[in-house]
């Protein structure tokens, strides 16, 4: 059995649906589509999720989100009435909606609205059965998901034809739950692991995972197949294809992932898998993400005393941060954040709390930092591409605040200026793949 999911833009409007409907029919293994909420037509547009966020704001600060929210009635009714359905279900469900928004329903039953009637949508014109997620997907205060999912699932899916919305369970006292921002590709994820799928399909409006981001790097083309950590190593750092979070149930289960093109279909897209055919091609993409801070600490014989490293985690860790990356030398480490995560004020407080009770010899932090990552299973084995990648910054004149290879074998990060950042992915890019 083939489980797909289908994104935002392949679910946009009445023609994108159309095109779904038809890549469902020429295979019969695809028996279970997990939808997005309908995304953008064109590049001006508004995601209805953002809509039902902003609805759910509008009930907060002025009681009502009838306004905004008639935006969404019209994406919905505009979908029905251009595909010749009845929309008389269709209306009782924004009607309870809209009042569930208004009654103070929360933020999140709000922006998962979206996919419910989506999915509610496209099962009235495959007549398939639409399964709600909340049936299905148990998620744990933390965001990981609660292992009653998966004989909820096996037990609820045991047929085929279901129509199942992404990016929301329940929680565990029964209340609507989102995962984050993009979250359908996990919930896509997991349905296939859940079911035992033979393959996972995750249809979006691109030719599949780049070795590099189309819209700004010169020369970028689709990867024809890569490793469930490779994709992982590459969306830390930026690439956005598919949600970083949603390699892990396929992962665990072994269940390829083919990422493809809801608008040419014929096309072979992306194959995720656990090996690579091509294991000695040394890398596979490279990728940049700005809004980082990093801090960096030097004590003498920092890595001597554990007690010292556990006690920084953990003080970073309570105050709400988690850093994305990390870089340990015997008597220095240094943490990279999310700008966004950590305040001016927050890293003074820290400063202070770390040289009154550790003695640290010196504590720093740079902001406005991008994080570019070289990613191949084979730079191991051809570790070439390290040397040519900090040649070819060197030749662009492009200064390196710091460089780690070595953790996962498979990744160099490189930091540099967020200024410098798509010059940097550019000639990098340049090195290796042209
Ligand atoms: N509709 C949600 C979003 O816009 C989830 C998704 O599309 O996967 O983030």
């Amino acid at each position: 059995m083939i489980v797909c999911k289908f994104g935002g833009s392949s679910v946009a409007d009445a023609d994108q649906l159309k095109k779904v409907k038809y890549i469902v029919s020429k295979n019969i293994d695809r028996q279970i589509l997990i939808v997005s909420a309908p995304g953008k037509r064109n590049k001006e547009d508004i995601k209805v999720t953002d809509l039902l966020y902003a609805s759910s704001e509008a009930a907060k600060s002025d009681g009502s989100c009838k306004n905004v929210f008639a935006q969404v009635r019209e994406r919905f009714l505009g979908i029905l009435n251009d595909l010749k359905l009845d929309s008389s279900e269709m209306i009782k469900s924004l009607d309870e909606v809209e009042l569930k928004i208004d009654a103070g329903a929360g933020t999140d039953y709000a922006a998962s609205r979206g996919e419910y009637l989506n999915a509610r949508l496209i099962s009235i014109y495959f007549g398939w059965e639409f399964v709600d997620a909340e049936e299905l997907i148990v998620i744990n205060d933390n965001g990981t998901i609660n292992e009653n999912t998966w004989n909820l699932c096996k037990e609820r899916l045991s047929g085929s034809n279901y129509i199942i919305p992404g990016f929301y369970g329940k929680s565990l006292s029964n209340k609507v739950k989102t995962f984050s921002r993009g979250g359908s590709d996990i919930s896509g994820s997991i349905i296939a692991k859940a079911v035992g799928a033979s393959l996972y399909e995750n249809w979006t409006d691109v030719a599949g995972c780049y070795n590099a981001d189309p819209r700004y790097i010169d020369g970028a083309y689709p990867i024809p197949q890569m490793t469930y950590r490779e994709v992982r190593e590459l969306s830390i750092v930026g690439a956005s294809v598919f949600h970083p979070e949603a390699i892990i149930p396929v992962h665990e289960a072994g269940i390829p992932i083919n990422i493809k093109n809801t608008n040419a279909d014929e096309e072979k897209g992306t194959m995720i898998t656990l090996d690579r055919d091509d294991n000695n091609t040394e890398v596979i993409g490279v990728s940049g993400e700005t809004g980082f801070t990093k801090l960096s600490i030097n004590k003498l014989l920092l890595m001597v005393e554990p007690s010292i490293y556990n006690v920084l985690i953990s003080i970073v860790k309570n105050n709400g941060i988690t850093p994305i990356l990390t870089f340990i030398n015997p008597d220095s480490i240094c943490w990279f954040f999310p700008s966004r995560a950590i305040t001016d004020k927050l890293l003074e407080n820290l400063k202070v709390r770390l040289i009154n009770e550790f003695n640290i010899d010196s504590i720093e932090y740079k902001r406005e930092l991008s994080i570019i990552g070289l990613v191949g299973q084979g730079l191991k084995k051809k570790p070439v591409a390290l040397a040519k990648s900090i040649c070819a910054l060197n030749d662009s004149k492009i200064n390196i605040d710091s460089i780690n290879y070595g953790a996962s074998e498979m990744t160099l990060y490189i930091s540099v200026d967020e200024k410098d950042s798509r010059a940097a992915v550019q000639s990098i890019f340049n090195a290796n793949f042209k």
